[in-house]
C-alpha cells in the first residue's frame, strides 16, 4: 500500500490551501529552474527510465512519446497540448488534479514543454467543468503574477505561455487529433494519422498531447528521481495512479495507490468493500467504459496494472472501476454504454457510424429478451467488423465492452431469451 510520503497529490481531496502559497508549502514548484537547467535530454532520459506510461488511457510511454519530437526547430513553433477533457464514463479523476492541486499540472507544463521545445502550452477542459476550469484559470493567472509562466518562466530563462481553452462537450473532443481540430476551432472530427501529431499536429506544428495525470507527476518524479517512482508496481508498470471506484463498493472514491496492487485489496481498502461482501460482486469493468467487463471468477487474483489487464483481455485503461454487485443487470449496463458510443460517435467513418447503432439496437433486444440466439454470434461478428476498421479508436471502444459481456455472460443473455420466450418473470425485470 502506498505510505503518505510518497503520495504526489497530497491535496487531491481539497483539505489544504490550493494556492501557489499552499502547493509551495507541499513541496511544488521547488528548483524548477534547476530542474530546466539541467537539460532535455536529461528530462526526457529521467521521465524514460522512470517507466512512467501515459495516464490517459493507453499506457503509451511517455518519455518515448517526448523522444518523437523534433530536437531542432525548422521554423515551425512546438506545442505540447494537455488533454484535460475526461470524458470517459467512470473516469473523473483528473478533476481532482485541476481543481484541487492545479499546481502540479501548471509546474508540469512547463517543464514538459521546455523539453519539448515547446514555448506555449494549451489545456483543453472538457465542456462540463466549469469549477475546474475556474479554479484552474486562477491557478494559471497566479502563476503569471508570481513569474512563474511567461517571460523568464521562474527564472528559468525560458519563455512560457499556458493557454486554457474550454471545451464545448463532446466526448470525441477526447481523442487527440479530434481535440486539436477543436481547439483549432472546427468540429471535433478524428484526424487520419499518419501524419501523427509531433510531426504534424496543432495548427500544421509538432505537437504532443499528453493526459492531465502524465504531466503533473512530472515534477515529482523529477526530484525524487526515477528509481523512486519505478520502486513501485511490476516491471513495465510502474508508478503511482491516480485510480477511482464507483459504483457498489460502499465508499466511492479517488485515490492515489502503487500499481499492480490486487483488484480485492484495492476494493477493499479503499472503497471499504463490495456493498453486500465481496461474494456480493458480479464483475468490474476496469478503466473506464470502453474495457471489457471483468466477472467474479477472474477477480480473485487480478492486479490492477497494464499488463493484468491486457493478458486477461481486458484493459487498464484510467484505472478508474466500475463495480457492479449481484444485484446488477449486467446485459443492461453494457447496453447503456453501447448507446453511449452511438451517441458520440462523429459519423466520419462508416463502421462507427452505421455499427454502433446497429450494435446499440441488437442489445436493445438482447436486454429485453426478444432476439434470436443467433443474433449473439450475429452480434459478435458486427463488434469484430467495427474494431480495428475505423479513423479513430471510439470504433474500438464502442466493440469491446459488448465483446466482453459475450465472452463473460453469455449464458446469461441466452438465458434472458429463454425466459422470455416461456414467459418467466426475469426476462421482464429487464425491461
Ligand atoms: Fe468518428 Fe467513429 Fe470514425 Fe472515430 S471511429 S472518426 S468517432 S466515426
Amino acid at each position: 500500500m502506498l505510505q503518505d510520503q510518497d503520495r504526489i497529490f497530497t491535496n487531491l481531496y481539497g483539505m489544504h490551501d490550493r494556492t501557489l502559497k499552499g502547493a509551495q508549502a507541499r513541496g511544488h514548484w521547488d528548483g524548477t529552474a534547476g530542474i530546466i537547467e539541467k537539460g532535455r535530454d536529461w528530462i526526457i532520459q529521467q521521465v524514460k527510465d522512470s517507466g512512467l506510461r501515459g495516464r490517459g488511457g493507453a499506457g503509451f510511454p511517455t518519455g518515448l512519446k517526448w523522444s518523437f519530437m523534433p530536437k531542432e526547430s525548422d521554423g515551425r513553433p512546438a506545442y505540447l497540448v494537455i488533454n484535460a477533457d475526461e470524458s470517459e464514463p467512470a473516469t473523473c479523476k483528473d478533476r481532482e488534479i485541476m481543481r484541487h492541486d492545479p499546481h502540479t499540472l501548471i509546474e508540469g507544463a512547463l517543464i514538459a514543454s521546455f523539453a519539448m521545445n515547446a514555448h506555449a502550452s494549451y489545456i483543453y477542459i472538457r465542456g462540463e467543468y466549469i469549477r475546474e476550469k475556474e479554479a484552474l484559470q486562477n491557478a494559471i493567472d497566479e502563476a503569471y503574477d508570481a513569474g512563474m509562466l511567461g517571460k523568464n518562466a521562474c527564472g528559468s530563462g525560458w519563455d512560457f505561455d499556458l493557454y486554457l481553452h474550454h471545451g464545448a462537450g463532446a466526448y470525441i473532443c477526447g481523442e487527440e487529433t479530434a481535440l486539436l481540430e477543436s481547439l483549432e476551432g472546427r468540429k471535433g472530427m478524428p484526424r487520419m494519422k499518419p501524419p501523427f501529431p509531433a510531426g504534424a499536429g496543432l495548427y500544421g506544428c509538432p505537437t504532443t498531447v499528453n493526459n492531465v495525470e502524465s504531466i503533473a507527476v512530472v515534477p515529482t518524479i523529477l526530484r525524487r528521481g526515477p528509481d523512486w517512482f519505478s520502486s513501485f508496481g511490476r516491471p513495465n508498470n510502474h508508478g503511482t495512479k491516480l485510480m477511482a471506484l464507483t459504483g457498489h463498493v460502499n465508499n466511492p472514491c479517488v485515490f492515489e495507490e502503487a500499481m499492480s496492487m490486487p483488484v480485492r485489496e484495492i476494493i477493499e481498502r479503499h472503497g471499504g468493500g463490495i456493498r453486500g461482501g465481496w461474494d456480493n460482486l458480479k464483475a468490474i469493468i476496469p478503466g473506464g467504459a470502453s474495457c471489457p467487463v471483468l466477472p467474479k471468477d477472474a477477480l480473485e487474483d487480478a492486479i490492477m496494472d497494464f499488463d493484468w489487464m491486457r493478458e486477461n483481455k481486458s484493459s487498464f485503461g484510467t484505472g478508474c472501476m466500475i463495480v457492479m454487485d449481484q444485484n446488477t443487470d449486467v446485459v443492461k449496463a453494457i447496453w447503456r454504454l453501447a448507446k453511449f458510443f452511438k451517441h458520440e460517435s462523429c459519423g466520419q467513418c462508416t463502421p462507427c457510424r452505421e455499427g454502433t447503432g446497429w450494435m446499440m439496437r441488437v442489445m436493445d433486444r438482447l436486454v429485453t429478451g426478444d432476439a434470436e440466439p443467433e443474433e449473439i454470434d450475429m452480434l459478435l461478428d458486427v463488434t469484430k467488423q467495427v474494431e480495428g476498421h475505423t479513423i479513430c479508436a471510439l470504433g474500438d471502444a464502442a466493440a469491446w465492452p459488448i465483446q466482453g459481456l459475450i465472452r463473460h455472460f453469455r449464458e446469461e443473455i441466452e438465458d434472458r431469451i429463454k425466459a422470455k420466450r416461456t414467459g418467466r418473470m426475469g426476462a421482464m425485470a429487464a425491461e
